[in-house]
């Protein structure tokens, strides 16, 4: 492939794929109006959809932030998802393509076949007892029946709850505890790289576990391995579906702003937030966004490499694709697993057109000799969209080369539901600026503001923010607790009513942003977010340790990598048993992807004078960066110690041996 420069790159390729870039000026016409007239831009936007009842409003915003869009319309996402399309001219057409490197199994549902799986599931809900606004907790790994099982309780107007298969007890039984489920739809067993993990025996833990009784469990049996069933409880899916299932189960027309589904994110505290996504919005925003942002129409297959457990394989792994009636891969597997060649052969197999993956994924591919990539025929795919993280020149430049295909940044988070900073392909594609997610989206008034909430300079660091009205689908709110919604998202600024991303941004003199990373104790793991104070609670609750701090470190392979640092209790000893015995629990009671890269044990943290500890200057030495001013710290010495522990440790990785505490 020839190389050209950075800015004309992307056109090169998109010609030499047959494809014009849409007319210039697209975007910020289009941007513009949709800020000057958001009820006309979006009413527009609703009309390729059914709405059983006409909506009387488009938006409602009489009790900011708590804005409604399409008010008194009554809609089905899963109608809009299957029936439109297995009804019509896409009865025959693949809906969901399920490729299993994992398991050595495919599977291919048709827009009808999924339409009559739905519907059978959708029966036995019903027959449960399960109404409009019951809560379903799906704990499930990447299979096709875990899509069938969101889609049968949004058809039936239940909120579903997608646990990621990769949480472990205490995580599960915190979001049954929040959320309150009726019932658990899960699957025995799942597997990672060749390994079973038995999933059924997570979810009887944390059902005893939780203070909330869940009544029913469905179990689908995938024939992975062994596992004991409770007969009052659990129900295995076959059986169910035999015994309780309907052909046909009417959808519910559902007020715009009935909750679809909630997803737990990590925040600042400790506990888990539980973003709420309504019908109505979220359904007009994600197929606008097939068209505008992902470029996708007839004859395209779409695949996300993520995980239905996270908010972009909610938008689009699932939804997204389904409501623009085009197939979706659902992938069960890793980017290397049997071999780093298995994405390229899906590619090819399918015909895939539009991908969307992680950063990290492409910095774990990076490592491998390149022909695993120019063997296969990837001339389908148009684009590559990245997400989850900042991604960084190096590995866009890599990715382009290596592709030949268009690399687009974009940027988002679970509360948004859809992307806010992105290039839009489908009305107009700028030139690419690596490094740069782009400019707002449409229907984003996106600003950088100073502490006041003043919009500030170009080039200048500050807050990223979005100036109210929020689009349509993003959050309503936080399950059950309006208070920390209104406090984590508008109580930034006083009197300026601005959606705080958490995120820091600077915007260039062309309009185009940068995402710093987050503003707050958020940090962001091979794309999955964390929160550090969930890791510290973890930590704490070893009998060992006094007291301890979690950062976010750079790291080469995952963007940021946790490195806590522990002291531990008058009389306790720093050991290596102690420093395993951490990891593990933050792995038992969170989840792998939480473990700590590195556990130091320091006698004293960094902390103010006040008492509060100085996680920028602990990161900054951490990273091996300038600590900046410590004027107001307390004691001096106690950055030395974090530079000792990390000298240490880094002695200890070329050779010698570590001094532990
Ligand atoms: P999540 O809600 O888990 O999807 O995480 C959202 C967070 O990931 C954002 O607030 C950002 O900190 C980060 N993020 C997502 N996309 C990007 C991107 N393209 N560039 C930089 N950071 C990103």
């Amino acid at each position: 492939m020839q190389k050209a420069s950075r800015h004309s790159y992307h056109r090169e390729v998109m010609e030499a794929m047959g494809r014009k870039s849409k007319k210039a000026g697209n975007y910020k016409r289009i941007h513009r109006m949709s800020i000057e007239h958001p009820e006309q831009f979006w009413r527009r936007a609703s009309e390729n959809l059914h709405w059983f009842k006409e909506f009387e409003r488009v938006l409602d915003d009489s009790n900011p932030p708590f804005y409604r869009w399409f008010v008194g319309g009554k809609t089905n996402l899963c109608y809009n998802a299957v029936d439109r399309h297995a009804l019509g001219a896409k009865r025959g057409q693949a809906a969901v393509i399920w490729e299993s490197p994992e398991t050595g199994q495919s599977k291919i549902l048709t827009y009808f076949q999924l339409y009559r799986e739905v519907n059978r599931l959708a029966g036995v809900l019903k027959n449960l007892g399960i109404e409009v606004g019951d809560r379903v907790i799906i704990y499930m790994p990447m299979v096709a029946e875990a899509l069938v099982a969101m889609l049968a309780c949004t058809r039936i107007g239940a909120i579903h709850s997608v646990v990621f298969a990769g949480f472990s007890v205490d995580s599960l039984a915190e979001r049954i505890d929040d959320a309150k489920p009726k019932l658990l739809i899960i699957a025995e067993a799942g597997k990672r790289k060749g390994r079973v993990v038995d999933l059924k025996g997570i979810v009887d833990k944390a059902l005893s576990t939780a203070r909330f009784a869940v009544e029913r469990v469905i179990v689908l049996n995938r024939g992975l391995g062994e596992f004991s069933i409770n007969e009052d409880r659990d129900l295995l899916w076959d059986k169910a579906l035999e015994e309780l299932g309907q052909d046909y189960v009417e959808p519910v027309p559902l007020d715009s702003a009935h909750p679809s589904y909630i997803l737990y994110t990590s925040g600042t505290t400790g506990k888990p937030k539980g973003v709420v996504r309504d019908t109505g919005g979220y359904m007009v925003a994600l197929h606008s966004s097939m068209e505008q942002i992902y470029d996708v129409g007839e004859g395209d297959v779409y695949w996300s490499t993520s995980d239905i457990g996270w908010v972009v394989g909610h938008s689009y792994i699932v939804y997204g694709p389904l409501l623009k009636g085009v197939p979706t891969i659902v992938f069960e597997g890793t980017p290397d697993y049997p071999d780093p060649g298995i994405w390229w052969r899906v590619v090819e197999k399918y015909g895939v057109t539009v991908m969307f993956s992680a950063p990290t994924a492409l910095r774990i591919l990076r490592k491998y000799p390149p022909d695993w990539i120019s063997n296969r025929d990837l001339s389908s795919l148009r684009y590559l969209f990245l997400a989850g993280e900042p991604l960084d020149e190096p590995t866009w430049k890599w990715a382009t080369d290596a592709l030949g295909t268009c690399i687009i940044d974009h940027y988002w988070q679970t509360e948004s539901g859809w992307p806010m900073l992105s290039n839009m392909p489908g009305i107009e594609l700028l030139p690419i600026k690596p490094g740069s997610p782009t400019k707002p989206v449409v229907g984003y008034h996106l600003e950088v503001v100073n502490d006041d909430g003043k919009r500030i300079d170009p080039g200048q660091k500050g807050y990223l923010v979005c100036r109210p009205p929020l689009p349509p689908g993003n959050l309503l709110t936080l399950w059950g607790d309006d208070q920390r919604y209104l406090e984590s998202y508008w109580g930034q600024f006083p009197d300026k009513l601005l959606y705080t991303t958490g995120d820091f941004a600077i915007e260039d003199r062309e309009g185009y942003f940068w995402v710093l990373g987050r503003a707050d104790e958020v940090i962001n793991v091979a794309g999955h977010r964390l929160g550090t104070r969930e890791v510290e609670e973890v930590l704490s609750s070893h009998q060992a340790v006094a007291e301890v701090v979690a950062v976010g470190v750079k790291d080469e392979l995952k963007g940021q990598a946790i490195v806590a640092f522990a002291v531990l209790k008058e009389g306790k000893e720093a050991s290596e048993a102690v420093r395993g015995e951490l990891v593990i629990l933050v792995r038992d009671k969170i989840g792998a992807v939480a473990a700590p890269r590195e556990v130091h044990f320091v006698r004293m943290l960094p902390k103010t004078r006040s008492g509060k500890v100085m996680r920028r200057v602990i990161k900054a030495v951490a990273e091996g960066m300038d600590i900046g001013d410590i004027s107001t710290i307390e004691d001096g010495a106690s950055v030395e110690e974090i530079a000792k522990a990390i000298e240490s440790f880094k002695a200890e990785l070329s050779g010698g041996t570590r001094e532990i505490g």
